[in-house]
């Protein structure tokens, strides 16, 4: 099905048939059904912005999501939201703009009503890389999100697994979900896949890729830390950069963001501390909005095999569990201000930067990114590269994301959004960032629920009518 893609590390979708693999040979004759107008799989970054946005249009709008609150990585793994504006200081002369605003934006003036945020600090270290960090209160953007949805009528499915899909010829009529009720057949006109893994569209029998391109980790909140007595040893063995002051518990001007350059070179830090930290894989770049907290703290591990492979994922499950407690234990041995921290929070499963890539009707490419171009159906505009400085947007600038990117090949009402889009390692740099996946799910939302009133295939939707229907939510747009 995939023959074109047969690239090493690669794995395509060989799923046939009308049910998903989960669902293959299963007899939903007399499974409970409901209906909908839009489902949407997987309640993460992507998958609330979706449900809000397909909600507040006025669709009857189910959320199918695994764990029992919303957020997903956003909350999981990210140290902070990237980025609500261009890279412009690189650019002298180029102006600071905030380029992604709508819902993703809303979520951030509610965190601030209740100390749930920094706001949008700037980096006061580099000069010209990751000029704006918003960070969050991880269990606030949970509730926040958990109230957004709510308060727009989501039929909010928590600890619900999207577990297969049903198929009428190139026509997806329903998702099998699972949960303690037993398994359901939510059906509805258009569905959304932001599931980040794309169970969805894979049970679905969408083409995929699996590249493992990254490691995987798991992201861990440290407490009990005196972070000015950290920073103040950090500078003396000339190790602290990234540094954003912002707002933390209330107070301004306070440090929300910080990088132990501990792999760095040109530091005085104990040989026996870097060492440590290189073997273990742990990234030491935090963000905090609270004292005595560092709010992410990553350990990663490089799989050999997808992180779709359940046995090899149970054991990188306990390695990077183990590896975490001796994070901890060099950072209480070598870091003043970190001798009584404690592991306060971890990620209930493992965190991917990307698992399976879905096909869609356009594949975002580098140059597209990184020669800032825009197309005839941008649903948003973005202006953050991962890679920054190596790798910007041409004149500090932005580039379109189309419509035709979120729409899954090969099927009628399906579209995808989030970090499962765009296949070039890195294009996905930049598409996979938070910030990002909030806009694309804020327009597959609103284009699914377009497609629900207007009951047409997602190729079909008028690109004017969901232009308008952006703008006038609060969605930035060029041209
Ligand atoms: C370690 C790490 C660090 C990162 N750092 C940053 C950073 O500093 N800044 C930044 O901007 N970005 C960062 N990113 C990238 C960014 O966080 C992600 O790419 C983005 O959050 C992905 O959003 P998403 O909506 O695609 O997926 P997610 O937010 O992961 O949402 C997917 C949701 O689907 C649910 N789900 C999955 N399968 C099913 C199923 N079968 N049934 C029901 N529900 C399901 C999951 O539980 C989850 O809630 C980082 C990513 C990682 C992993």
């Amino acid at each position: 099905m995939l023959a074109a893609f047969a690239m090493p590390h690669m794995r395509s979708n060989s799923v046939s048939g009308q049910v998903s693999p989960a669902g293959m040979n299963e007899n939903i004759k007399g499974i409970h059904v409901r209906d909908f107008d839009v489902v949407i799989a997987g309640g993460g970054t992507a998958g609330v912005m979706a449900a809000v946005a397909s909600a507040r249009q006025g669709a009857k709008t189910a959320l199918v999501e695994s764990k029992g609150y919303p957020g997903g990585t956003v909350v999981e793994g990210g140290t902070a939201l990237h980025s609500y504006f261009n890279l412009w200081k690189a650019f002298p002369g180029v102006e600071k703009r905030q380029v992604v605003r709508g819902l993703a934006q809303e979520i951030i003036d509610r965190l601030l009503v209740v100390g749930g945020t920094t706001g949008h600090a700037d980096t006061t270290t580099r000069i010209n890389y990751d000029d704006v960090c918003t960070a969050i209160d991880t269990e606030l953007y949970k509730l926040k999100a958990f109230e957004m949805l709510s308060e727009a009528g989501v039929f909010i499915c928590v600890n619900t697994l999207v577990a297969g899909a049903v198929l009428k010829g190139s026509k997806l009529e329903g998702v099998i979900v699972q949960s303690r009720l037993g398994r359901e057949l939510f059906k509805a006109r258009c569905f959304v896949d932001c599931t980040a893994y794309g169970d969805l569209s894979a049970y679905s029998g969408a083409e995929f890729i699996e590249l493992n391109d990254h490691p995987v980790c798991n992201s861990m909140g440290i407490a009990n830390v005196q972070i000015g007595k950290l920073y103040e040893f950090l500078k003396t063995n000339h190790a602290a950069g990234d540094i954003a002051l912002d707002l933390r518990t209330g107070r301004e001007g306070q440090i929300i963001r910080m990088g132990m350059e501990g792999t760095g070179s040109g530091n005085t830090l104990p040989p026996g501390f870097i060492d440590g930290i290189r073997q273990l894989g742990s990234g030491l770049i935090t963000t905090t909005v609270h004292d005595n907290y560092l709010m992410f703290i990553k350990v990663n591990y490089k799989m050999d095999i997808s992180p779709t492979n359940r046995d090899e994922v149970a054991k990188a499950e306990l390695i990077i569990r183990q590896n975490q407690y001796k994070t901890l234990e060099l950072f209480k041995q070598y870091l003043p201000g970190c001798e009584n921290a404690f592991i306060a929070r971890t990620s209930p499963s493992l965190n991917i930067r990307r698992g399976r890539t879905i096909i869609c009707d356009y594949d975002i490419t580098s140059e597209d990114v990184l020669e800032g171009r825009h197309f005839n159906d941008d649903i948003m505009v973005y202006g953050f590269h991962d890679e920054a400085p190596r790798l910007q947007i041409k004149n500090g600038g932005t580039y379109g994301i189309p419509y035709k990117a979120l729409v899954v090949k090969n099927i009628e009402n399906l579209l995808a959004a989030g970090m499962l889009i765009t296949t070039n390692h890195s294009a996905h740099m930049s598409t996979r960032n938070t910030v990002c996946c909030m806009g694309q799910g804020q327009a597959a939302g609103t284009a699914a629920a377009l497609c629900a009133s207007k009951k047409c295939g997602a190729r079909e939707l008028n690109y004017s009518d969901l232009r308008k229907n952006l703008v006038n939510d609060g969605v930035y747009l060029e041209g």
